[in-house]
């Protein structure tokens, strides 16, 4: 069996991977908030920890290792926006969720294990706030439940942040009724017009980090294997998380914790009024899912990495080069030794990357498909990949229209017509290639 060596960034350094349960491994990480579009840094973590995944099904099989993902679907940010448009929040989060795991399908992720949601686990939530109140954790004050941060003898291991720096980073303003300026919020209350559900503290909604315990909790139990996410989580939410979790079942919550670096567009931040903004929404209708993959996959997660659209073409032309050697070629049944060993190194996918390109030649290409295949490539017909979004749908009809028009002006030995056709066609982008078998097309490089 491959032993996988993975960074884990409480221990700040690079372990083996040994699973508390071999038959059952279980990786945790955290999910979208669904009031919005994700952008290209969204997918980041999404691609990494599938990358992951596959991984882990590879070495412990598929039916041994559970991920979920969950599905933040209450939240400010959706309260916001169900009442912009009049809706409720329901309406605004089962929209976004739908349109995230499409794109997301896009770009090759798996589907989860579990897709766990937040508002399905309210009762979880008021058992957990219960239990550390009653451990002296948590008190309630005035609607809130918060967590006492000083009641946890070692809170901030993980971002090794100083007392100071964790009273600065609290994102919420010192509320009056905080015992310590560092304390958290569990559950806060909701007005009237607010969505809130019924609690012994009274009508309210919980804090996100609390959200994230119970569901890991209630799906994976008190310990798991790995938890990922962006390196932005690791403080508070994910701290919160280790404290929450830890002072209620007083185990270990997270035996390897995962985070991956920023991502930047075009070397600056990316921000709506720079314009360098991408969804995946809009940039799946312009660029095909798998080389946006790979362009995510070019630097080692743990780096930061910068995306640009120049990138996205490089990788669409490594892949051309790929879809055309494996064009008539069927996938070996072995994923290469290469490709496995470079992802089992922490998940060194530039490595693995390489390993690919070294096996883009015509005696290896069974093999180039096999360990591509694995890591979310090549899933396509390779006649279809070259035609890209043109396969689809009026274009399609009116290539193939034309197609039959200069194969008749060809069988009347009309030639102007038929390089005429031929010609037009090349205008649109699209090159014809005549064999024996007909005429079949594809998009221009
Ligand atoms: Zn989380």
């Amino acid at each position: 069996m491959t032993g996988i060596q993975l960074y884990n960034t409480l221990a700040r350094a690079k372990q083996a991977f040994e699973p508390q349960d071999p038959k059952n491994v279980r990786m945790y990480v955290c999910g979208p908030t669904v009031y919005d579009y994700a952008h290209i840094g969204n997918a980041r973590p999404v691609i990494v920890f599938d990358t992951l995944f596959r991984l882990l099904r590879h070495v412990y099989g598929e039916a041994h290792v559970t991920y979920a993902r969950n599905i933040t679907d209450i939240d400010d940010k959706i309260m916001k926006r169900a009442a912009d448009e009049g809706v409720s929040i329901k309406t605004i989060s089962e929209r976004y969720a739908r349109v995230y795991n499409e794109d997301m399908g896009t770009l090759g992720a798996l589907q989860p294990t579990i897709q766990p949601k937040a508002t399905e686990h309210l009762s979880e939530m008021i058992r957990m706030m219960q239990t550390l109140i009653a451990k002296g954790h948590a008190y309630e004050a005035e609607g809130h439940v918060l967590f006492n941060v000083p009641s946890m003898e070692n809170y901030g291991r993980l971002s090794g942040h100083s007392r100071d720096e964790l009273i600065a980073g609290a994102r919420v303003d010192v509320a009056p009724f905080k015992k310590d300026p560092a304390d958290f919020v569990l559950w806060k209350p909701s007005t009237d017009e607010q969505p809130g559900w019924n609690s012994p503290w009274g009508r309210g909604r919980p804090g996100w980090h609390l959200e994230c315990s119970c569901m890991i909790e209630k799906h994976l139990g008190e310990t798991i294997d790995i938890h990922g996410g962006g390196q932005d989580l690791i403080f508070p939410h994910h701290e919160n998380e280790i404290a929450q979790s830890e002072c209620t079942h007083g185990a270990q919550f997270v035996r390897y914790w995962m985070h991956n670096g920023y991502l930047t567009v075009d070397g600056e931040k990316m921000s709506k009024s720079l314009g360098n903004f991408h969804t995946v929404h809009d940039l799946i209708a312009d660029h095909p899912g798998e080389a946006l993959r790979l362009s995510l996959l070019t630097a080692h997660y743990r780096q930061p990495i910068d995306f640009s659209l120049a990138n996205v073409s490089e990788q669409k032309r490594r892949l051309d080069r790929w879809y055309r050697l494996t064009e008539s070629v069927a996938s070996a049944t072995e994923v290469p030794a290469s490709v496995i060993e470079a992802l089992a190194d922490d998940l060194n996918t530039p490595r693995a990357i390489a390993a690919l390109d070294a096996l883009a030649t015509k005696e290896t290409a069974a093999d180039l498909k096999a360990g591509a295949q694995f890591m979310g490539f090549l899933t396509m017909a390779a006649d279809k990949w070259f035609q890209g979004d043109a396969a689809d749908g009026d274009d399609a009809a009116e290539i193939e229209a034309m197609i039959a028009a200069r194969k008749a002006a060809r069988a009347n030995k009309d030639f102007a017509e038929s390089d005429r056709i031929r010609d037009a066609l090349l205008a649109k982008g699209i090159v014809l290639e005549d064999s024996a078998g007909g005429t079949t097309w594809r998009r221009a490089d």
